[in-house]
C-alpha cells in the first residue's frame, strides 16, 4: 500500500506541483499551509514521513519539528521529516538537524530531487514489511467489510459494487471512524474527485454509497451526517491481519 507523505508549506502553489510530483511517484499525500495545522494532522494521521517548510504561519517549521519529536506516541516522535528551507545559512541547516529533521532542502529545489530524497529516506528508515503502514488491514463494522488489498466492500458477505470515488470515500471515513470529514477534504483526499471540483459532487458519492450499502441517512449504521461539517463514519470498526 501507498506510503502516505504529509507536506507542510504554505506556498500553495509549490504544495501543489508536490503533491503532483508525490503522486505521481506512488505516494498518498496529505497538504497543510499553516504549522499549526500541519502538526495536528501530523499527530492525527501519522503519516509515514513529513516535508516541513521552516518558515510557516501560526507556529514555524523548527516548532513543529521540536514539538513532533517530544510527542508520547512513538509513531509520531519517530516520523521521518525532510525540513524545506529558503535560508541558505548554515546554522538553520545545522539548527534543523539538530532539533530532529532526517534531511533538508534549500529553496529552490527540482521537485524531482525531492521526491528522490522521500524515496531514500523511506528506503533509509523503513524496510520493507515493517513499520507503521497497516493499511492492508481488513475493515470491518458490524455486517460491513472492506479489504483494501482486493479493493472489495462486502455487507453480509455480499460483494457490493462500488465505482472507484465510492470505495476511496468509504475507505477514508471508515479508517478514521468517528472523525467528521469536511466536503473539502474529502475533496481534497480522494483522488480523482478533485477533477469534479465542487463540494456538492461529495454529497452525490455518498447518497450512491448509502443506498448501495442498504444504509439509510435518517438511521443511519455507517456513514452519517454531520451538520455543517460533512460526513463521517460511525460504529465501532475493527482490522484484522
Ligand atoms: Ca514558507
Amino acid at each position: 500500500m501507498a506510503h502516505r507523505v504529509l507536506i507542510i508549506e504554505d506556498e500553495k502553489q509549490l504544495a501543489r506541483t508536490l503533491r503532483g510530483y508525490l503522486e505521481q511517484a506512488g505516494f498518498e499525500v496529505l497538504v497543510a499551509y499553516d504549522g499549526r495545522t500541519g502538526y495536528f494532522m501530523a499527530r492525527q494521521e501519522k503519516p509515514d514521513l513529513i516535508i516541513l517548510d521552516l518558515m510557516l504561519p501560526e507556529m514555524d517549521g523548527l516548532d513543529v519539528c521540536r514539538a513532533l519529536r517530544r510527542d508520547p506516541d512513538p509513531t509520531v516522535a519517530d516520523v521521518p521529516i525532510i525540513m524545506l528551507t529558503a535560508r541558505v545559512e548554515e546554522t538553520d541547516r545545522v539548527l534543523g538537524l539538530e532539533l530532529g529533521a532526517d534531511d533538508y532542502v534549500t529553496k529552490p529545489f527540482s521537485p524531482r530531487e525531492l521526491v528522490a530524497r522521500v524515496r531514500a529516506l523511506m528506503r533509509r528508515l523503513q524496510p520493507v514489511g515493517t513499520g507503521r503502514t497497516q493499511r492492508t488491514a481488513l475493515l470491518r463494522a458490524g455486517d460491513l467489510t472492506l479489504d483494501p488489498v482486493r479493493r472489495e466492500v462486502r455487507v453480509q458477505e455480499q460483494l457490493v459494487d462500488l465505482t472507484p470515488t465510492e470505495y476511496e470515500i468509504l475507505y477514508l471515513l471508515m479508517s478514521h471512524p468517528g472523525r467528521p470529514f469536511t466536503r473539502s477534504e474529502i475533496l481534497d483526499r480522494v483522488q480523482g474527485l478533485a477533477f469534479e471540483g465542487y463540494e456538492r459532487s461529495v454529497d452525490v458519492h455518498i447518497k450512491n454509497l448509502r443506498r448501495k450499502l442498504g444504509d439509510d441517512p435518517r438511521h443511519p449504521r455507517y456513514i452519517q451526517t454531520v451538520y455543517g461539517v460533512g460526513y463521517k463514519f460511525i460504529g465501532e470498526v475493527t482490522s484484522d491481519r
